[in-house]
């Protein structure tokens, strides 16, 4: 039967892809051996790594703007600590918009003062803040593009003269932005470009070298830098999956391409949460993710009968967050259209029945 996969991480990647990814695993560059077993410093495994580095910038539009990408290990979650361990030398600003805000914000407070510009606990984190403004005299300002749990999303980042530096893990390459406006964006794979066990650290190189402490190598970006992501091993499948994820994209027609689609999906889905009775959506409507849509039923009791129906239509992963409750609906790049009609017809039957 076929599937229709919302879950929100790790999540659905292009069937071709895997495809490939599963050849690679028993016959990698047709040299007759697996992926999984060749040195990563060989000839075809370097040529890996180097084409899923230039693919991430080529796809930002960032070539030749002075940055540099990395596939490191640790998940987003050691970039909360890696970006202060490297850029926070007395103060930085921190837009908290929700769980992975707060988790940013706890880690850098090890290495420095944090102002928290605004914050959207106030309503359980369901609107991003607008009007704030960023000390001139900080760091670096750091906020989550995307807000994977409770489905909010920044439409507009702030003009500002301090660096700019982003968590982007669950929308990345999702929609044109002028990233060159940040100076440091990182990603965990598995929210939209490959397997989990890979995060992509994009980084503009001359931002670093500010800071006074003596950084460790492994959490050190010039380090990594310097031996072009091959400072140690590299994860190597994840990387490889997500080189073939990012040449998918670029064969689609790059992020203008994959943005309208991913525009038609959010609101075929916005749409019906605010057409259909049953449904309300979570969060500001301004402020919806076109990523990790989150409803409700207005009518709890018709829960049991929608999870039969949504799993009786092949509907898998769209459990809210034990955070949030409710449902999410996660529409990452490689979710086609269709899927979200089947979710859509399946809130229209529901409606119908009740
Ligand atoms: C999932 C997620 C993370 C955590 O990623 P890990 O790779 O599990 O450490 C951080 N930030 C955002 C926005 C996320 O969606």
């Amino acid at each position: 039967m076929k599937k229709h996969n919302f879950s929100a991480g790790p999540c659905i990647l292009p069937q071709e892809v895997f495809q490939k990814a599963s050849e690679a695993v028993l016959n990698f560059n047709n040299d007759h051996l697996s992926i999984l077993e060749i040195s990563h410093r060989s000839k075809p495994f370097v040529a890996v790594m180097e084409k899923a580095r230039s693919l991430a910038l080529e796809l930002l539009g960032l070539e030749g703007k002075g940055y540099k990408a990395l596939f490191l290990q640790g998940g987003a979650s050691t970039q909360f600590l890696m970006t202060a361990y490297n850029l926070l030398e007395n103060k930085a600003a921190y837009l908290n918009t929700g769980t992975w805000s707060v988790k940013a914000i706890k880690e850098a407070k090890l290495f420095g003062d944090l102002v928290e510009v605004a914050s959207s606990k106030d309503k359980n984190f369901t609107y991003i803040p607008k009007e704030y403004s960023i000390p001139a005299d900080a760091d670096y300002f750091h906020c989550t593009s995307n807000n994977t749990i409770f489905g909010t999303q920044i439409k507009h980042f702030p003009e500002t003269e301090v660096p700019m530096v982003c968590d982007m893990s669950s929308d990345i390459f999702s929609r044109q932005l002028d990233f060159s406006k940040f100076d440091l964006i990182y990603a965990g794979a598995q929210k939209n470009m490959g397997p989990a066990g890979t995060t992509l650290v994009v980084i503009k190189e001359d931002i670093l070298g500010k800071v006074s402490r003596t950084i460790p190598s492994m959490l050190d970006y010039k380090v990594h830098l310097g031996k072009d992501s091959m400072f140690n091993t590299p994860a190597v499948f994840p990387v490889y999956v997500s080189m073939l994820t990012l040449e998918w994209l670029k064969d689609f027609g790059g992020i203008a391409a994959i943005e309208k689609i991913n525009e038609q999906k959010s609101a075929l889905l916005y749409n019906e949460i605010d057409r259909n009775p049953l449904f309300k959506g979570i969060v500001a409507t301004e402020d919806r993710s076109h990523m990790n849509a989150t409803f409700t039923l207005t009518n709890d009791t018709l829960s049991e009968t929608f999870d039969a129906m949504c799993k009786e239509a092949g509907i898998n992963g769209l459990n809210g967050h034990r955070s949030v409750g409710g449902y999410r609906a996660s529409m990452y790049n490689a979710l086609p259209l269709e899927s979200v009609q089947v979710l859509v017809d399946v809130m229209q039957a529901l409606e119908h029945k009740a």
